[in-house]
């Protein structure tokens, strides 16, 4: 199947179209596989330096505010990072902190002693296994088998499943990209994060944006059927308007978008430029 990608200047367009009729623009980034290529090894990931130069011209403007949401927890993502001014939504988005937001939701966190067993109990099951981490993030785990043989994926995931099916209904299993995903059982995803960021914010005319590669991503898509999403990838099905191949794509389009709001931004302050107006106070990571 082939599957066509969309022009970034029609994705451009769309968000210029946009601009006067707002007063602010959100924007969600997932990470890996959105914001930096995926790696066999998920500890290599960090972006590079036009990247970070790009986040921080990002986090400089008034009327943007950038948030970094992954399935990483969020010492881990800011980590590779380190860009002040930013949200950072770790976890799948059950903690969030940065700009003076702090959230951590309440079911994950009391279930953290369990994860802790269960991921024992997966490590020493699995470490027979090459090619296997057993990845605790405090809120929710990760069993990586990237680096497996292909042959033994179907054990992989037999044993994680039962392993994990002995705990129910605490903890639900998740396919992502070659990558199994144990999550405490609650109503809070990507979605309702994104939300709670926007509800947060405040404010009556946002544009949100939202650009990511998984599975996790879609029930942002559908939270924000109005927004300008964003598919990163190749996976055929997505709730998101757009589609772009790589990281390298979104990379162009965030260029891009930096151009768009210092136009704004200018245009704001009657052609006085606004290097000194979009400055934010630098609130940093909490
Ligand atoms: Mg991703």
């Amino acid at each position: 199947m082939t599957l066509s990608y969309t022009p970034i200047a029609e994705i451009v367009d769309d968000i210029e179209a946009r601009l006067s009729a707002v007063e602010r623009i959100s924007l969600f980034l997932d990470f890996d596989g959105t914001l930096v290529p995926i790696e066999a090894d998920p500890r290599i990931p960090r972006p590079d330096q036009a990247t970070v130069d790009t986040l921080k011209k990002l986090a400089g403007r008034q009327s943007l505010v950038t948030t970094i949401i992954s399935g990483r927890a969020v010492e881990d993502l800011y980590s590779r990072i380190r860009v002040e001014g930013i949200i950072y939504a770790g976890n799948h988005g059950l903690e969030i902190f940065g700009r003076n937001l702090h959230f951590v939701e309440g079911v994950a966190w009391n279930r953290r002693g369990d994860l802790e067993r269960l991921t024992d109990e997966l490590s020493a099951l699995l470490r027979p296994i090459e090619g296997t981490l057993v990845e605790n993030k405090g809120l929710t785990a990760s069993i990586h088998y990237r680096q497996a043989a292909p042959e033994s994926l179907p054990g992989i995931q037999d044993l994680v499943r039962k392993t994990v099916a002995r705990y129910d209904p605490m903890f639900l299993l998740t396919q992502g990209r070659k990558v199994l995903e144990i999550v405490p059982a609650t109503n809070w995803n990507k979605g309702s994060a994104v939300q709670w960021i926007n509800d947060q914010l405040g404010g009556q005319r946002v544009l949100s944006i939202y650009a990511g590669d998984d599975n996790t991503d879609e029930r942002a898509f559908r939270t924000l059927p109005d927004a300008v999403t964003i598919k990163i990838g190749h996976l055929p099905e997505t709730d998101a308007r757009y589609r772009l191949p790589d990281p390298g794509a979104l990379q162009e389009l965030l260029l891009e978008l930096t151009i768009a709001s210092e136009l704004r931004c200018c245009a704001e302050a009657g052609g006085e430029g606004c290097s000194e107006r979009g400055e934010l106070t630098d609130d940093g990571h909490q």
